[in-house]
């Protein structure tokens, strides 16, 4: 399709161009497990499938061609695909990481590959003196995530890459919030984009995955070697639903991207709200980074109450969003992040990373704006009202 030159609008809706046999225009799902071999010496393209499934190789292609990448990935969740991708490190080698990293990621780097002896540095990614000064002889990957969650701090990717060719360290970059419609990493010259097609990508808060895409051939087949050896893949059903999803990424991520800048401006006007964390706003911190090396500012925003006592009343006076963890889905999704995603950090270091107990995470779907802006208004009354009675109480 790229061949074409098409726009990613376009190209997305013509994904399925799979099935020769019967010109259907939804990839079929393969569910077969294994494929006939016409001769003892001869394989097929396909003989298990671990290895290669013609669905999910559909979704494999689609994923590698939005990324502007030579191959594409598919794993059973964001988190499959992470560990798989550190999977390319060794006893011995250590890994520098971005300290707003997920808390998924987090987890695996301290709990699980120390135990392997892969060493690990947390960086504040917004100061490349830092990332410089951290990087060491045995520094094998260094893993960024912009705008990081939940206050959208922003890393300047090509410096980082810089630094990192310098030293000879390989670059990963967590995609989910942005998407390739909205920032390709591979273009700034990034080896291994990820992410939790859980999320935007997948679109309706129904399907775990994990994709990942490298434009790179020896760090393709060292994935191909992983992703089988490994063998956390996708399902084929679960192919095709992502498949499916991604066909409206486009207008989905216009729309949402568009109501988060209304929303945005409208929480930043009420004076309930201390302070509103969004790439868009031309106060936001690293924005100038950001509009140069992103093409939105996406759906997702944060902002903060004066406390947890405002946040509590807000979330019950809502009716609109759905209060979850996650994000990305066609609903909108208000999260707390120091009670949901952030639960497990001790409190002063919560803290001292600005996800304080009045901090909220907004996950923009796509309602009416006008409608869940009306709901937010409802929600933040209340919070003064209820305050208001309380002093008429005492
Ligand atoms: C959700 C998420 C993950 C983990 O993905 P799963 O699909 O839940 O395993 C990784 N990175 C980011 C930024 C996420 O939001």
């Amino acid at each position: 399709m790229n061949e074409n030159h098409y726009s990613q609008q376009t190209a997305l809706l013509h994904s399925s161009a799979l099935e020769d046999h019967t010109g259907a225009v939804s990839t079929p799902i393969y569910h077969s497990t294994t494929f006939h071999q016409t001769d003892i010496d001869l394989f097929g393209r396909y003989d298990y499938s671990r290895s290669g499934n013609p669905t999910r190789e559909v979704l494999e292609k689609v994923i590698a061609e939005l990324e502007g990448g030579i191959k594409g990935f598919a794993f059973s969740s964001g988190m499959a695909a992470i560990s798989t991708c550190f999977l390319m490190c060794s006893q011995g080698d250590h890994v520098l990481i971005s300290e707003e990293v997920y808390g998924g990621t987090y987890r695996l780097i301290t709990e699980v590959l120390n135990r392997f002896g892969i060493q690990y540095s947390f960086v504040d990614m917004k100061d490349l003196h830092e990332v410089a000064r951290s990087i060491k002889v045995n520094t094998k990957v260094i893993y960024m995530e912009t705008p990081s969650n939940p206050l959208l701090n922003i890393t300047d990717i090509e410096g980082v890459v810089k630094l990192a060719k310098a030293n000879g360290c390989f670059t990963f970059l967590d995609n989910t919030f942005m998407t390739p419609l909205l920032q390709q990493p591979l273009s700034l010259g990034v080896d291994v984009v990820l992410h939790s097609a859980t999320k935007f990508l997948a679109g309706h808060s129904d399907v775990l995955a994990g994709l990942v895409v490298t434009g790179n051939e020896d760090i393709a087949e060292k994935l191909s070697f992983l992703q089988n050896s490994f063998g956390a893949v996708l399902g084929p059903q679960d192919s095709w639903l992502l498949i499916r999803g991604m066909k409206t990424l486009h207008v989905r991520i216009s729309q949402s991207t568009e109501s988060a800048w209304k929303i945005a401006r409208f929480l930043e006007a009420r004076k309930e709200v201390e302070e509103v964390y969004y790439p868009g706003l031309s106060y936001h911190r690293g924005r100038e980074i950001h509009v140069r090396q992103s093409r939105g500012a996406g759906a997702v925003l944060s902002f903060r109450l004066e406390n947890g006592e405002a946040v509590r009343k807000l979330s019950k006076a809502v009716q609109l969003p759905a209060f979850a963890v996650s994000l990305g889905g066609v609903e909108t999704i208000l999260s707390y992040p120091a009670k949901m995603s952030h639960a497990s950090m001790p409190r002063e270091e919560r803290k001292r990373r600005g996800i304080t107990d009045g901090l909220l995470r907004l996950s923009v779907g796509l309602e009416n704006v006008d409608e869940l802006i009306e709901d937010l208004s409802m929600g933040l009354d209340r919070i003064r009202e209820s305050t208001v009675s309380k002093v008429i109480n005492f």
